[in-house]
């Protein structure tokens, strides 16, 4: 049995796991279809239009005809939410991140309705959500909010009572104490079918893209990238934050902690040519444990948002990366990757580090406003550099992974800039004008072509 239809869900509740539920019709004699509860998630380039949305619908109308308990997450049509963000900027440059919400949410408002409306024109029961509807509780921090808590109550209930689908606004939540709207951060609908599927307690939370699942590295770029059948939440959590924007980090965090099973699957495959008991081409992120074959490096991540600052001829004495390092993190500045030489003096230091690009302007100024802290002779800068990074967990039991790269690296004549080790991964910083050459070398030399 399942637990009462009433019962309150709150997503950081205590884990508790959902018996079986029976199959909604009986099959004469055949085995009984697994019903199952799922969160459909679909981003910006599946909602672009009114025929995108269409194609949509069927792919929610072949999940409720199998029986399935649905709700759907859906992010703002392609483009729009740039707009908007654009919008803001061109109203002021340094505007009201509360009404910058208000703006920026609205994009997913448009998509939940379209999609109920397509949904009912199918004769497939449906209503629009919207984040202080539901409500999704998140922190006051605008523009990259945290999800606090969602009471998927009624969500089940509803299923109950009229098998009715939920189509949920992605991206956006509110904050209990002000009321105000508030979003979850550029790709943040991720994050909110993960929450949500762990709010219902879902059995499946399927991301529907523009790609057909987790390849080993952006397939933009490598097109002999191949698709991963499986990848595990700390790869994939690595894959995230280094780059590969195919998932949100903060999805994946929440995945991790609530155990929600996240496939990633394409969208655009015609939605009747899929059979809702087969599993269809596509990545599931899931537990370390669950993958039997693992390679040594899994994918390669690149970011181009990287800058970095040298600081020249600092003072080499006890505290001076304290003195360097304090003013960025007062600022609430990021610091990366940090290299430290000596000078070609031979008597001071030279430390170099990398923060975002975005960061960029607003680091060299702390750093400036510090000058006579630190006391340093010269401060300069670089915003054409790309991070590269490999990733596996194939590399706590490997060693000289890192060291194939340097050397294959070398052979084309990639210079590295700085280096960053952790158990699971390592990063190059390098040129950017180089950035495909280098994913496209460490690529074959992983032996991860098709
Ligand atoms: P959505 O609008 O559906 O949220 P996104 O544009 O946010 O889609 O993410 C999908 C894109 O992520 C793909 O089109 C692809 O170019 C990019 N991507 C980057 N790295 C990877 C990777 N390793 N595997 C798959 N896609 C990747
Ligand atoms: N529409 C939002 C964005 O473009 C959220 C999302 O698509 O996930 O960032
Ligand atoms: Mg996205």
């Amino acid at each position: 049995m399942r637990p009462p239809a009433v019962m309150y869900t709150r997503l950081f509740g205590p884990a508790r796991g959902r018996p079986a539920a029976p199959a909604p019709h009986a099959t004469h004699g055949a085995p009984k279809p697994e019903m199952a509860r799922l969160v459909m998630k679909f981003g910006g380039t599946s909602v672009a239009d009114i025929e995108h949305i269409r194609n949509v619908a069927r792919h929610v109308k072949r999940e409720v005809g199998a029986g399935h308990e649905v709700a759907v997450v859906v992010s703002a049509m392609a483009g729009t939410t740039n707009r908007l963000v654009e919008w803001c900027r061109e109203a002021s440059l340094l505007h009201d991140e509360r009404e910058y919400d208000a703006v920026v949410a609205s994009g997913e408002q448009v998509t939940a309705g379209l999609l109920a409306i397509a949904l009912q024109q199918m004769d497939v029961k449906a209503r629009s959500w919207q984040g202080w509807q539901l409500p999704v509780k998140t922190s006051d921090a605008h523009g990259s909010a945290r999800i606090l808590d969602i009471n998927g109550e009624e969500l089940i209930r509803r299923f109950k009572a009229c098998g009715e689908v939920a189509v949920i606004a992605g991206f956006q939540g509110v904050h209990p104490e002000t009321g105000r709207v508030t979003t979850l951060g550029r790709g943040g609908s991720d994050t909110s079918a993960v929450a949500v599927a762990a709010a219902i307690r879902a059995d499946r939370c399927d991301i529907y893209t523009d790609v057909d699942g987790v390849y080993t590295t952006d397939p933009r770029v490598v097109p002999r990238a191949r698709r991963l059948a499986k990848i595990a939440f700390e790869e994939m959590l690595e894959m995230a934050s280094l780059g590969a924007k195919v998932m949100q980090v903060r999805s994946i965090e929440l995945g991790m902690v609530h155990q929600v099973r996240i496939f990633v699957r394409s969208s655009f495959d015609k939605p009747e040519d899929i059979d809702p008991h087969t599993s269809p081409p596509g990545t599931l992120i899931c537990d370390e444990a669950e993958i039997m074959e693992q390679q040594v490096v899994t994918g390669i991540a690149f970011s181009k948002d990287e800058a970095q600052i040298a600081i020249r001829r600092v003072q080499d004495k006890p505290g001076v990366a304290a003195s360097i390092f304090g003013p960025l993190a007062e600022a609430n500045i990021n610091v990366d990757m940090i290299v430290q030489n000596v000078s070609s003096d031979g008597a001071t230091t030279d430390l170099t580090f990398t923060v975002p690009a975005s960061e960029y302007e607003r680091a060299k100024d702390t750093l400036d406003k510090a000058r006579d802290r630190i006391s340093y002779e010269r401060l300069d800068g670089a915003t054409d550099v790309a991070k590269i990074s490999v990733i596996g967990i194939g590399m706590r039991s490997h060693a000289g992974v890192a060291a194939d790269a340097f050397r294959a690296l070398a052979d084309r004549g990639i210079n590295i800039r700085a280096i960053t080790t952790s158990e699971i991964k390592f990063s190059l910083l390098i040129d950017a004008a180089f950035t495909e050459l280098a994913v496209r070398t460490l690529h074959s030399l992983y032996g991860l072509d098709k």
